[in-house]
Parts: structure tokens; C-alpha cells; sequence
């Protein structure tokens, strides 16, 4: 079978085994509504989880400017959807990124492209906060990165494990971020007013 581009190996074989997962969950998946549902599924995943194919850290090295500013640079708002780990649910929100720089930056739809490249693997949260900061960290090697985090996780909400609407925050970083002070100022530039 030819691939089109945004698929990957093993997509067939994902198939059959959502056709089965279908029938174990008491489904009937020769049922009209569902003939399509398997392949339609291992397309969906092959998707969201396209991130285990691309290398975050290219798309920055790639993309570096020589640049003397050396104030802090904030990217905020960043709409992401990544999948727990645990439970492969969605868990989804905004990742805020501020980084100083040292010589050099790097344009603002890469770090967006640094997002949806760690969100499209199955995470935790903290991991992709930290994988986010550790990229920046190493490519761009600036003064400091800080990376906050925001998200609702499906797998709690819908197993009425937290209450609705509860949203967990985390953050990393690093360099002149961890001064007080610093992350006080990008807090404060990310708050909703
Ligand atoms: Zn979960």
C-alpha cells in the first residue's frame, strides 16, 4: 500500500488491531457505522503522534539569527493538544515559552513548531515542559528559557477523578530564570489581565 505522506508504517496492521479492540469492548465493527472506524482510528493516532518522527531540535538549529537583543523575548498562548501517556486521552491548553537571549534568536513560529512537535507524543505533562525548555536550552543556548505549562486533562475529567474545569500548571527553567525576580516579570506578562 502507498502511504500518503502524513502516515507512517504499520498503519494497516494498526487497523486490525482497533478492529479487534472494537469487538473487546462489545462492539460489533462489521456494523455499518463502524466499517471504516479502525482504519479511521490508526489514522488519527499515526497523527497525533507524528512528533516521534521529527526532531525538535533541527527545526531550531535551522532557524538561528544572529541578533544583539538581549531582552527577555516571550512567546505566550501557544494552543497545543498532546495525549496522556497513561491513559492515551487528550490532555490540551497553552504552553507560554520566554527565553533571553545570548546572541542569538530564533523565529517565533518555531518555537509554536517545538510545541506541536513534543505534544504530538504521548506525554506527561511536566516531561513535555521540561523536553520544551531543554530544546531551547541546548540549540539556542540563551541567558535563561522558561516554560510554563497550562492544561485540562481529559483523563481526570471524564472519570470525575478532578473537578471540572481544574487546570494543572507546570513549569520549568533555567539560567537567569532562577532568579525570583525574573520569572516574576514573564508571570506577570502571561497573567490574563
Ligand atoms: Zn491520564
Amino acid at each position: 500500500m502507498n502511504l500518503e505522506p502524513e502516515y507512517r508504517e504499520g498503519l494497516d496492521q494498526l487497523a486490525v488491531h482497533y478492529k479487534e479492540v472494537l469487538a473487546l469492548l462489545g462492539e460489533d465493527p462489521s456494523r455499518e457505522g463502524l466499517e471504516k472506524t479502525p482504519m479511521r482510528v490508526a489514522k488519527a493516532m499515526q497523527v497525533l503522534t507524528r512528533g516521534y518522527t521529527q526532531d525538535a531540535r533541527k527545526v531550531l538549529t535551522a532557524a538561528l539569527f544572529e541578533e544583539k537583543y538581549n531582552q527577555m523575548v516571550i512567546v505566550k498562548d501557544i494552543d497545543f493538544f498532546s495525549m496522556c501517556e497513561h491513559h492515551m486521552l487528550p490532555f490540551f491548553g497553552k504552553v507560554h515559552v520566554a527565553y533571553i537571549p545570548n546572541g542569538y534568536i530564533t523565529g517565533l513560529s518555531k518555537i509554536a513548531r517545538v510545541v506541536d512537535i513534543f505534544s504530538h507524543r504521548l506525554q506527561v505533562q511536566e516531561r513535555m515542559t521540561q523536553q520544551i525548555k531543554d530544546c531551547i536550552q541546548d540549540t539556542l543556548k540563551p541567558l535563561g528559557v522558561m516554560v510554563v505549562v497550562e492544561a485540562k486533562h481529559l483523563c481526570m475529567q471524564m472519570r470525575g477523578v478532578e473537578k471540572q474545569n481544574s487546570i494543572t500548571t507546570t513549569s520549568d527553567f533555567s539560567g537567569a530564570f532562577n532568579q525570583a525576580k525574573t520569572r516574576e516579570e514573564f508571570m506577570n506578562l502571561i497573567r490574563p489581565k
